[in-house]
C-alpha cells in the first residue's frame, strides 16, 4: 500500500485534491472504530464513480464506469486504480486541470466491514466479500477479480478488472441507486450547485469531457452553475444595492 502512484500522477500546486500527507487523527470521530468507505461520483472525461475502502491507512480504490448497482442480477466493472489517501473520503470539489480534472461529488459514505478473514489474500485471491454501512450502499457486496477483459478483438488478461455486485437481501433492489439517488451526501447538491460553490471562474474554454455523454452533462452543469452564480448575484444586490459584487474571481 504506498501512495506514490497517487502522488506521481497530481500536481497539489494545481489540485485541491488532499496530497496524503497529514496523519490521521480520528479520535473525535464517531467512526474511529470502523474501516471507513466512500464512493464518489466523478464527471471527468468520462462520468464513473469510484468505490474506495480503507485498508492499512490508505483508501483501496475503484473506478465503476456505470456506478454501483444495487440489484443483485447486475455485474458492474469495477477498474481497480491506485490507492488513494485517507483524507480523500471527504473530499467534493472541483479539479480544474490535470490528472482527473472535472467536478467530484461526495455521493456516499459510511463504513464497511470485511466478511473475509485476511483482506490482502482476499485481495491476491481476487473476492473480496464485504459488508457497506453507507446511507445509500448497504449490506452484503462482492468484489470479484475477472483477469479478463474484453478489449477491441479479443478477449486480452487485464489484471485491474474486478466486478462489484450486490448480494441478495433485505437492501437489494430492482430499484436504479444511480438515478434514485442522485445528489451529494455532503452537500445535497448536484454537480452544478458543486461547480457554482467553487470560487474559481467556471471552464470557458479546454473542458475535461470533450466528447459524448460526458461532455453533454458538462455544458448543462456549467450553464446551470451560471445560473445559479447569476441568480446569486442577483439577490446579494436586491439585498445589499450598494455594494458592488463582483463575481470574477
Ligand atoms: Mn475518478
Amino acid at each position: 500500500m504506498s501512495l506514490d502512484e497517487y502522488r506521481r500522477k497530481r500536481d497539489f500546486t494545481k489540485s485541491p485534491e488532499p496530497s496524503g500527507e497529514s496523519t490521521r487523527d480520528r479520535s473525535n470521530e464517531p467512526d474511529a472504530d470502523g474501516r471507513v468507505f466512500c464512493v464518489q461520483k466523478h464527471l471527468a472525461s468520462q462520468l464513473h464513480y469510484d468505490l474506495r475502502l480503507e485498508h492499512r491507512g490508505v483508501l483501496l480504490s475503484w473506478a465503476i464506469p456505470k456506478g454501483p448497482s444495487i440489484n443483485s442480477r447486475d455485474k458492474r466493472l469495477a477498474v481497480h486504480v491506485e490507492d488513494h489517501p485517507i483524507d480523500y473520503r471527504k473530499f467534493e470539489g472541483v479539479i480544474h486541470e490535470g490528472y482527473g480534472a472535472g467536478i467530484i461529488m461526495l455521493w456516499d459514505t459510511g463504513t464497511w466491514t470485511p466478511d473475509v478473514n485476511d483482506v490482502d489474500d482476499a485481495l491476491k485471491e481476487g473476492t473480496l466479500r464485504l459488508t457497506l454501512h453507507g446511507t445509500k450502499l448497504k449490506g452484503s457486496w462482492v468484489l470479484i477479480k475477472t483477469g479478463w477483459s474484453q478489449s477491441r478483438k479479443s478477449l486480452t488478461r487485464k489484471n485491474n478488472s474486478w466486478l462489484l455486485i450486490k448480494n441478495s437481501d433485505e437492501w437489494s433492489s430492482t430499484i436504479d441507486i444511480t438515478t434514485s439517488a442522485p445528489l451529494s451526501i455532503e452537500s445535497l447538491g448536484k454537480f452544478e450547485d458543486i461547480l457554482a460553490a467553487d470560487s474559481r471562474k467556471l471552464w470557458t474554454s479546454n473542458r475535461p469531457a470533450k466528447s459524448g455523454s460526458a461532455k453533454e452533462l458538462l455544458d448543462e452543469t456549467i450553464t446551470r452553475a451560471e445560473t445559479i452564480r447569476a441568480s446569486r448575484t442577483a439577490a446579494a444586490q436586491t439585498k445589499n444595492p450598494s455594494q458592488n459584487q463582483n463575481e470574477e474571481n
